[in-house]
This record gives structure tokens, sequence and C-alpha cells, in this order.
């Protein structure tokens, strides 16, 4: 079988997805996640677009070590420079170069002319062939660029050194077949082409993403780029989850192998669902809650006598499994630290202890605590707090259905200083958010709410998700607690606290605008 190479980009095409912004914890934990999934290749950031994207990839370069690490890099020496640096310390360093090559990017967004794309390319692939082992060059808009062009300059940047061809369809636009044919086209009439890696990149603007990204595997392509989820740009890019479960299920179709250990989908999949905000839908391949419910009498009469009657997915094959109780109020710090190693988190020792203090408080007031509660848990410890930013202390909200909801709110701010305020709404939620927005003196829109239990039962812990927009920031933010309006409180404060630590960060560094 033919061995396919996942190249995932969850965290830099997938990060710019509408209102999402990861700080570098959860960055970290992303790859982390992806390194034990098993993918070949993780793209981190963008170098050169921000100190906080390069400080990023330079991180995730010198943790992960089971896997080549990558960033994106535009043709220029500055670019390739701060690339370098940042990835240096990684186990297989390796560029991911971009130039644009349809007619309409090369006229109206880099305004040179066919001749100077293929000079820029080709210096800049010899530039980075002096430090990088690995150069990866894409065709940016490739699939709406003229064939013998896009013939000529893969050529010269295969000549130049580029080991890995990317054919990216950058708006969304191409069909499986046409797609196929790209591929085609170039391996006849491209020099040396059996030399390099064919890479695949998929948008899914007309919803083909999977099918094109699949349609490349059939002609030749062996690298295949995507996000968790298919978040991205737009409507997205392509889900690996789903192309790595064609390919394990159509295996007899396609003869082709990843390396990912399909067992890990699942997780991964929650873990960027929580940490980016973007929520899966119930019915989504692979992943969604229902992707594994049967409803009919009949489908469900059949699955029961045999699965494979209405099931070509078993969910333990994505490591779905049914939440069971595993601690209790008796359960003491080693059982916890076990639990959270096997549910794949590293904690460090002080986490650990935070976390432990956290689980008996709700262990007293929950009789179950099950994995996914203690996902939450961990999730507030490791991701959620911005030290240097606002705290919550306490919160006191009043309501009757004849009286005017009122909020009291006392906050601690990143000096120590504490906050206190009240003010009323027409709900409680916004009495609250109200008595918020005057504690942190600034206009905040919010744009979106969603509230969730994290388990079953009446003493579930309530999961809140926010969108708001502050000073044309667009974030989100998530918080926890027993009580819904505890946990839509930490919710805000956690959005608010982003927006300010992207201020401090683009404060501390002129953001350089990415063409
Ligand atoms: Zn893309």
């Amino acid at each position: 079988m033919r061995k396919i190479n996942i190249f995932d980009t969850t965290l830099r095409d997938g990060e710019q997805s509408a209102g999402v912004n990861l700080n570098l914890h959860e960055k970290l934990e992303i790859a982390r996640q992806l390194e034990r999934l098993g993918v070949d290749i993780i793209e981190a950031g963008f170098p050169a677009a921000s100190k906080g994207d390069f400080q990023a990839v330079k991180q995730i370069a010198e943790t992960i070590k089971g896997c080549s690490v990558t960033g994106l890099s535009r043709s220029v020496q500055s670019d390739i420079d701060a690339a370098w640096e940042a990835l240096k310390g990684g186990a297989e360093p390796r560029l991911h170069l971009f130039i644009a090559t349809s007619p309409i990017h090369m006229a109206h967004k880099l305004r040179m002319t066919p001749e100077q794309v293929v000079e820029a390319a080709v210096s800049a692939v010899k530039y980075a062939k002096r430090y990088f082992p690995i150069v990866q060059w894409s065709a940016e808009d490739a699939c709406r660029s003229e064939l013998p062009f896009l013939a000529e300059i893969v050529a010269k940047v295969i000549e130049a050194g580029a080991s890995v061809i990317n054919i990216p369809d950058t708006v969304g636009y191409i069909t499986p077949k046409e797609y196929g044919e790209i591929f085609t086209f170039l391996r006849n009439n491209v020099q040396n082409i059996e030399k390099v890696s064919l890479s695949a990149h998929c948008h899914d603007d007309l919803g083909m993403a999977v099918a094109n990204s699949l349609a490349a595997i059939e002609h030749g392509a062996t690298q295949i780029e995507g996000t968790i989820n298919g978040i991205g740009e737009r409507a997205g890019n392509a889900a690996l989850e789903e192309i790595a479960v064609a390919l394990y299920i159509r295996k007899d179709y396609y003869n082709a192998t990843t390396r990912l250990n399909l067992q890990e989908i699942k997780r991964t999949s929650n873990l960027v669902s929580k940490l980016t905000g973007m929520v899966i839908p119930a019915n989504k391949a692979v992943v969604g809650k229902n992707a594994f419910a049967h409803e009919s009498g009949i489908h469900q009469d059949g699955v029961l006598k045999e699965k494979t009657t209405y099931e070509i997915i078993s969910p333990e094959l994505v490591g779905v499994q049914s939440n069971s109780m595993v601690l209790g109020k008796h359960s003491g710090r080693h059982a916890l630290r076990n639990r959270v190693e096997e549910l794949g988190y590293t904690l460090a020792e002080e986490e650990i202890n935070k976390l432990f203090v956290r689980f008996k408080e709700l262990a007293d007031k929950k009789k179950d605590i099950t994995d996914d509660d203690l996902v939450a848990l961990i999730f507030e410890e490791k991701f959620d707090h911005f030290k240097d930013f606002y705290q919550l202390s306490s919160i006191q909200v009043q309501y009757g259905t004849k009286q005017i909801p009122t909020a009291v709110v006392v906050l601690t701010d990143g000096a120590g200083n504490e906050i206190q305020e009240a003010a009323t709404g027409s709900g409680s939620v916004e009495a609250l958010y109200n008595t918020l927005e005057r504690c942190f003196q600034t206009d905040v829109t919010l744009l979106d709410y969603r509230i969730e239990s994290v388990s079953g039962g009446r003493d579930a812990l309530a999961q809140v998700f926010v969108k708001v927009r502050v000073h044309e920031i667009e974030t989100s933010g998530r918080g926890t607690a027993q009580d819904v309006l505890e946990a839509s409180a930490k919710a805000y404060i956690n959005a608010v606290n982003r927006v300010f630590m992207i201020e401090k960060m683009r404060e501390e560094n002129q953001k350089v605008t990415i063409k």
C-alpha cells in the first residue's frame, strides 16, 4: 500500500478561522495531541507574521520530536530568516514557501509579471535550501493557474531544490476530476517530478475539500494537507480525520494508508473544538455526535442483530467511548494524576495540586466525576488562566420574576487591585455582563452565547461559550462552573482577557500585515 503523509495545518490555516485566537499553551497542547495522533508534519504558524506567531512556532518546534514541524513563509529573505530562527531547533526542520501563480493573483495582488514570479520563487527556494534540509513549495491559487505556466514554475523550483510540491485549491473552486487532472498533467509534463512528493491542499467552499483531496491521492499525491474538524479560512480546509478514515475503510479502493493512530481521532477532535470554540456539527462525518447514532427502528434492529448491517465505521475505531464514571469523592491525588495522564494531558506538579483542590470541591457536590468533567477542570486549570489579567473573586445575582435583575461583581486585576461594581439588566446574564463591562471600563459586544452541560444529570457542570468583540478584536471565551451564572461570568472574563492579551502582544511588536 502507498503511504500518504499527513500535513496538519490546524495551527496555521485552522487558526485563521474567524474568531479563533489560540494562546501559546493551547497551541502547544494541540501540537502534542497531533504528535500523539501520528501526523507526519505540523504546520505550527507563520513565523514572520508576528512575535507571538514566531514564539509559538519556536516552542512547538523545540517540544515536538515525533514528527516534522514547519512554518509558512512568503518568498522573501526576511520571512525565510525568521522561519529558520523559529524552526532550527526542530527534529526535522522544513520550510513551507509560497507564491501565487494564477493570472488574477499575479496581476492584482502581487503586481508581478509571470517571469518575475518565477524568479522570486526560484531565488527563495535556493536561499531556503542554505538552511533547510526540506523545502516545500506551494503555488498559491494553483487551481486557477494556467497549466503550462504551473508546469514551468514547478520544474524550476524542483531544479532549485524543493522536494515537496504543493498544489493548493486556495479558493475552494476545483472539482475532484479537474483536480486529479492537474496532478496527472504535472506528472506527465514536469521533469524530475517523480523525485519529489506531490501534495494536495483543499478548501471546502463548495463542500468538496475531502473529495478533492482523495482525488489527488488517486492521481499521485503522496501528501495531504488539512485540519482537524476541517476548520480554517472561510468554509474551512479538508477534514483530515475524514480523509484518514476514508482511506482506512476503503483501503480496497484507494490502496493507500496513513501513519495516523485512528483511535486518537475523537480526542483530537474534541480538544481542537474546545480550544478553538468551533463547534462540531452533530451530523459531521466521523466525529459528529450523531455519527454513530442509529435512529430508525429498522436500522436499530439491524445493528442489534449484526453491527455491520448499517455501521461501516465502528465508534471504537476512532476512539469514541461511552462515558464511564471513573472518579469520586474518595479518589486520591494518585488516582487523579493517573486518570489525567490516561486522558493524555501533561500537567506540571503545581497544576495537578490545583486541579486536585478543584476536583475535591466538585466531588463534594457531584457524585460521579466523569472524564468529561475532569477534562473541563483541566481546561480551566491549564488554559483559562490569564494570570496577568482579570480574575473573578465573587458574584452575586438577584433575580425574581417581579424584580429588576441586579448583579454585584468583585474582580481583581493583573496588579492585584480589587474592583467592585453593580448593575442591572433585563435578565440575570445581562445584569452580570453589564456589571462586568463596568469593571473592564470598556465596551464589550456580545456576539454569541452558548451553554451546555458537560455530562448528564442535574448536578452536571455547566460550560458556557461566548464570542465577543472588543476594540475591533473578535475572540471566544469559555467558562465552567456548577452554576450557570458563574460559568457565564467566567466565560465573559476569559474572552475579554484574551482580547487584552492580544492587544498587549500587539503593543510589544508591530504586526506585519500578511498579504
Ligand atoms: Zn489554505
